[in-house]
């Protein structure tokens, strides 16, 4: 582990460019990683450029130095290095892969177990419970810049993958390294303020529709709702808004599997699955589809319509259930 931290670390430090990179759709951890990562290798003084496909959501534009996060320009640039974040299966860098003209070096940090190691270099963590935890370890380790806005950024990124702190995979190092965090300058009440309350009168438009459609499935262990194109239309909803969203499901006592579904433009459903049981793997589950994530949080993009989509998972889903203790 500090052996790739080492060349890593090496590589960081001889070369001069870098693209930092991470997944469509991004959530707290690609952006807050992405930002803090990039802000450690602008501190070495090095050129850096931080694209993301979707750009900075307004949702985290809260983030320290946020601006420096953009989409990728139309013509494609050269670099020393390109680092994939957070990022499972490499096409979901989506566009920012076309911007990167060439790279002598790629580099893969992640925390996805399904992550093949794609790339030169490779950090594959799946124990960490967020990209932002493996930088941590990787900045300190390597002795690199760390300043209030970049401790901010990881803070961000490992409370929004952890649940704030509450998901299992939350461990005694994860809350040493918020402590580290919180004595480099983060600002808890606020950062949490920004992060949890301070979404649109949208998103809670969003929740009361989505639970209208609240279905339970295999003796109440399965809890499931459904956004339609004609509801995400009506309503205006924003991909940022989703975020979160499916945690009102997971509550719910006796729910085992909570799983959104969402309509898409492109005849595809977005499903998004979280499991409250070991015996339950999701990724499994979402890997059967054509997805990926991990074992208690997963997701997939299933061509067909929402009904179709709805029954065919569900199916699934109830069967593995069904085994279950
Ligand atoms: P979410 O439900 O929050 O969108 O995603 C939960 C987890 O599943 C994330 O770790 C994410 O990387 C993974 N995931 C979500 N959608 C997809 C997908 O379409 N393909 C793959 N491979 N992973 C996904
Ligand atoms: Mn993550």
């Amino acid at each position: 582990m500090s052996e790739t931290f080492e060349q890593i670390g090496q590589a960081l430090r001889e070369h001069q460019t870098f693209a930092v990179l991470s997944h469509v759709r991004p959530d707290g951890d690609a952006l807050g990683s992405q930002l803090a990562l990039g802000l450690s290798l602008q501190q070495l003084g090095k050129n850096v450029r931080i694209w993301n496909e979707d750009g900075m959501l307004d949702k985290y534009s809260f983030l320290p130095n946020s601006n420096l996060l953009t989409k990728p320009p139309a013509g494609p640039e050269d670099f020393d290095v390109a680092i994939a974040l957070d990022t499972a299966i490499q096409n979901r860098l989506g566009t920012t892969v076309a911007a990167i003209k060439s790279a002598k070096l790629w580099i893969n940090i992640d925390h996805h177990p399904s992550n093949p190691g794609y790339g030169d270099l490779v950090h594959i963590d799946p124990n960490a419970p967020a990209t932002g935890q493996i930088l941590f370890e990787l900045i300190k380790g390597q002795k690199l810049p760390i300043t209030r806005e970049i401790a901010e950024n990881l803070y961000v990124a490992i409370s929004t993958d952890t649940g704030s702190f509450q998901y299992s995979n939350t461990t005694a190092q994860t809350f040493e390294i918020a402590a580290e965090l919180v004595r480099a300058g983060v600002d808890v009440g606020k950062v949490s303020q920004a992060t949890y309350e301070n979404y649109p009168r949208r998103r809670a438009e969003l929740l009361r529709d989505l639970l209208g459609t609240m279905r339970f499935h295999a003796t109440n262990r399965v809890a499931s709702f459904s956004l339609s194109l004609a509801t995400a239309t009506k309503l205006g909803v924003l991909p940022e808004d989703n975020e979160g969203l499916i945690d009102h499901l997971r509550a719910i006592r006796g729910v085992i599997v909570a799983i959104f579904f969402e309509e898409l433009p492109d005849g595809k459903v977005r499903v998004s699955m979280r499991s409250k049981s070991k015996q339950v793997n999701v990724c499994a589950i979402c890997e059967k589809f054509g997805g990926g994530g991990h074992v208690l949080a997963a997701g997939a993009r299933v061509r067909g319509s929402l009904p179709e989509v709805e029954n065919k998972i569900l199916e699934e889903v109830c069967d593995v259930v069904s085994h279950v203790s």
